[in-house]
């Protein structure tokens, strides 16, 4: 799969088909490259939880320990295989979704609730960070997987708490036409630059390693969200200034 056909430039039929058969050629490489790097990031993300948890034990088993010491190595090796476990699921769920199995449940509910209960979900993260959330709807009646799409309003919620500035507020706006119902949660916090919003969606990707890791992320949680809004035929976008705040929306 390295070798492209050199006739491109000759204007007869053959050369028709080279410049097809090239394209099927590089994009056909383009995800092969794709998937190796997603198996390569999945692997990496894997490896430093699982190498915390082989040195807790290896520590723990070289000379006896007090019963204290014993509890705080456990805890350790807790903390790692909860991230181990959130990682494995979520990858099944994103090999789900590309493999057209996201089995959705759909039902007809109030997405102004849905959003209030993943505000009572989230306030003790915004608590703990001094930011103020606020809900900027009437009632939105929808069909669709609510469990789901609970999950992406959690997960844009939990984002727009972490990524804020000090004292920052987040608003979730909710707007329906006799067409369609969106969903807007808005930040105002860090933003993210026009380099980046391009790539936000992409699992693994994050603009800031180090924070997205120190609160326990993985990069995946904007993929998950546009796995589900594309399992509902949805669409999800991103917005953003620096320095000014970022508004995630989808509709459905
Ligand atoms: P995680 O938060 O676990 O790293 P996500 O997929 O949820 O993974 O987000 C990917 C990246 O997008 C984050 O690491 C962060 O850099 C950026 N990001 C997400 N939401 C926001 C936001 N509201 N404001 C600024 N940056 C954000």
């Amino acid at each position: 799969l390295d070798q492209r056909i050199d006739l491109e430039k000759t204007e007869d039929e053959l050369g028709q088909l080279a410049l097809v058969l090239n394209q099927m050629f590089d994009r056909l490489k383009g995800s092969f490259d794709q998937q190796n790097q997603f198996i390569a990031d999945a692997s990496h993300e894997l490896r430093t939880p699982l190498a915390i948890l082989v040195s807790q034990i290896d520590l723990a088993l070289r000379r006896d320990r007090d019963t204290a010491e014993y509890k705080d190595a456990l805890q350790r090796c807790q903390r790692s295989a909860h991230r181990m476990k959130q990682l494995v699921d979520d990858l099944l769920i994103l090999a789900a979704a590309d493999q057209n199995r996201l089995k959705l449940n759909p039902e007809t509910f109030d997405l102004a609730d849905a959003a209030h209960f993943c505000i009572e979900m989230t306030t003790p993260l915004a608590q703990q960070n001094n930011i103020t959330l606020h809900l900027n709807t009437q009632p939105a009646t929808i069909t669709a997987d609510k469990v789901k799409i609970t999950q992406v309003i959690t997960n844009l919620i939990s984002n727009a708490i972490t990524y804020n500035s000090p004292n920052g507020s987040v608003t979730i706006t909710i707007t329906q036409t006799a067409r369609k119902t969106t969903l807007t949660v808005s930040d105002t916090g860090i933003g993210i630059a026009p380099q980046d919003v391009k790539h936000i969606f992409e699992r693994f990707y994050r603009v800031d390693k180090a924070r997205s890791r120190q609160r326990g992320g993985s990069g995946l949680g904007l993929g998950i969200c546009k796995s589900i809004i594309d399992a509902h035929q949805g669409f999800i976008w991103c917005e953003s200034t620096p320095n000014l705040g970022s508004s995630f929306s989808f509709s459905i």
